[in-house]
C-alpha cells in the first residue's frame, strides 16, 4: 500500500495527522513509497514511527516460507511486536532473516484522548525533519493519567 492510500485510510480516523502526512516527502514520493518501507528503515528521522508509536501501533512480522518448505516447514510464521520494540538500535530492527513486515495496526484513539503530532524543520514543505514528535494523552481531573510520547530527528541544527 502506498504512503497516499495508508495516509487516506489514517486520516479518515485521525484528523490531527493531516499536517504532518501532508508534510511527508511530496506526492510522487508519496505515490511511490510505502508505509511498511518507512517503517523498515528505520530511518531515526523517518515521520511515521513517532505518531504510530505515540499511538500504541503495532507490526505484523512474517516470516517467509522461502528456503523453509524443502525442510517439511513451509507454512507462514507471524509474530506481533510493539512499534517501538521493533527498534534496536541505529537503524537495527528485529528482523530476523527471511522475516518482512506484513501489515501495521494502529489502534484509533479513544474520544478522551488528547492526541497531537509535530513536524519542525528549516523548510515548512519538504525538508527532513529535524525533530518530530508526537504525545498521546489521557487527561481526567485536570491530570495527566497516561502519556505516550515519542520523538525522532533530533540532530540538525535549527
Ligand atoms: C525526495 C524524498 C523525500 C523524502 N521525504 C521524506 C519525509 O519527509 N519523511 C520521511 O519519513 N521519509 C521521507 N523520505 C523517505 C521515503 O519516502 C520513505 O522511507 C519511504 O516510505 C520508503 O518506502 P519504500 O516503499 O520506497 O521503501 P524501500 O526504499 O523500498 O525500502 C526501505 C527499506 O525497508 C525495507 N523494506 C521495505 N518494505 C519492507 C517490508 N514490507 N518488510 C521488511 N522490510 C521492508 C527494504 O528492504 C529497505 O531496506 C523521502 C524520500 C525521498 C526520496
Amino acid at each position: 500500500m502506498s504512503l497516499t492510500d495508508a495516509f487516506h485510510a489514517i486520516e479518515a480516523h485521525i484528523p490531527a495527522l493531516r499536517e504532518l502526512m501532508r508534510r511527508f516527502a511530496s506526492p510522487p514520493i508519496r505515490n511511490a513509497g510505502t508505509l511498511v518501507g518507512n517503517i523498515a528503515n528505520g530511518s531515526p528521522i523517518g515521520d511515521s514511527m513517532p505518531a504510530l508509536i505515540a499511538l500504541g501501533a503495532t507490526v505484523m512480522l512474517t516470516s517467509s516460507p522461502i528456503g523453509r518448505a524443502k525442510a517439511g516447514n513451509g507454512t507462514l510464521r507471524r509474530r506481533e511486536l510493539a512499534l517501538e520494540d521493533f527498534y534496536l538500535a541505529y537503524q537495527q530492527t528485529a528482523l530476523r532473516p527471511r522475516e518482512f513486515v506484513e501489515r501495521v495496526r494502529i489502534p484509533i484513539p479513544p474520544a478522551k484522548q488528547l492526541f497531537a503530532a509535530y513536524k519542525i524543520s528549516k523548510r515548512f514543505d519538504q525538508d527532513i525533519s529535524t525533530v518530530c514528535a508526537a504525545f498521546a494523552l489521557n487527561v481526567a481531573g485536570g491530570a495527566i493519567r497516561t502519556a505516550r510520547v515519542a520523538m525522532g530527528g533530533h540532530g540538525g541544527n535549527l
